[in-house]
């Protein structure tokens, strides 16, 4: 089924950020995209209408909460429903905590858990049968640099993203015959809300300025001293999804300005 054309994905976390990236790029190579998130209603709906009018593709809203396993259950069913089909997963929603690991809320951390890690389960497990029908399938998993290296004060988040390195080296072993590929990417920092959101728990947590925070906790790391952009993630997620890339599985893929080769 190599010459199988994909329709449709679903990219969790598309509201926003790096999702909303890979959404738009999906959709300007003609997919039909779902989107997923929290935000403002109407924001959401002229992000959807957007790409509907941008690209002429079909594009669907989902407002499932990640934490939720039965919600992220009944997303795929209705994507299904909606598009025909999900050939393209993009399990991307996230969020991020900083704290030192004795102050840590308990609460923070299981929300981190469910929505960076449990969720991409969740919504695998949902659609890898009707991707091995079609014997296709394209799983990407929107890791991190924290999928291979740590840093302090992000326990949760550092655990959730080893936990999902390791999720898609195993989910890719498991379907290697099936035409489904598994996949993460592991941007280092991108320019996001996300990003900016963690700027002033980084200051509490350090003790620095917004521009020490930048410049040397955030892109400190980075070797380049540049910031990764949102676009270079979601150019990396259409060649995993494009057929160079059939051969391509089970593979954690740095994107950090040289970050982790230190
Ligand atoms: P972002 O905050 O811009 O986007 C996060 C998305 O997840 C939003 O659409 C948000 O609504 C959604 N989301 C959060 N909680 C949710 C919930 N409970 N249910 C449904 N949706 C929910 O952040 P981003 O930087 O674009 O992050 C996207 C992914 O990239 C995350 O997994 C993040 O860990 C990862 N990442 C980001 C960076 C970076 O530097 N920005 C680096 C490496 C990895």
């Amino acid at each position: 089924m190599s010459s199988y054309t994909p329709r449709n994905a679903l990219i969790t976390g598309s509201t926003s950020g790096i999702g909303l990236a890979i959404a738009r790029a999906c959709a300007q190579s003609g997919l039909n995209v779902t989107l997923n998130g929290l935000g403002d209603p109407g924001e959401i709906e002229a992000q959807r209408a957007a790409i509907e009018c941008d690209y002429g593709v079909r594009a669907f809203y989902s407002g499932a909460d990640m934490r939720d396993g039965a919600a992220i259950a009944a997303m795929v069913r209705d994507t299904t429903e909606w598009m025909g089909g999900v050939d393209v997963l993009v399990n991307n929603a996230g969020i991020q905590f900083v704290s030192p690991v004795e102050d840590f809320p308990p609460e923070k951390w299981d929300q981190i858990i469910a929505i960076n890690l449990s969720a991409a389960f969740h919504a695998t497990r949902a659609v890898v049968p009707q991707m091995k029908g079609r014997r296709w399938g394209r799983i990407i998993n929107t890791a991190s640099a924290h999928a291979l290296v740590a840093s302090p004060f992000k326990s949760a988040y550092v655990a959730a993203k080893h936990g999902i390195a390791g999720f898609t080296k195993s989910v890719a072993l498991e379907l290697a015959t099936f035409g489904i590929t598994v996949n993460s990417i592991c941007p280092g920092y991108v320019w996001t809300p996300l990003v900016e959101k963690q700027i002033p728990d980084t200051m509490k947590a350090r003790g620095l300025t917004e521009e020490q925070v930048k410049r040397d906790v955030m892109l400190a790391a980075q070797p380049t001293k540049e910031f990764v952009t949102v676009e270079q993630v979601a150019a990396l997620a259409m060649f995993l999804i494009g057929p160079a890339a059939a051969q391509i599985t089970g593979s954690n893929m740095s994107m950090d300005g040289g970050w982790t080769a230190a």
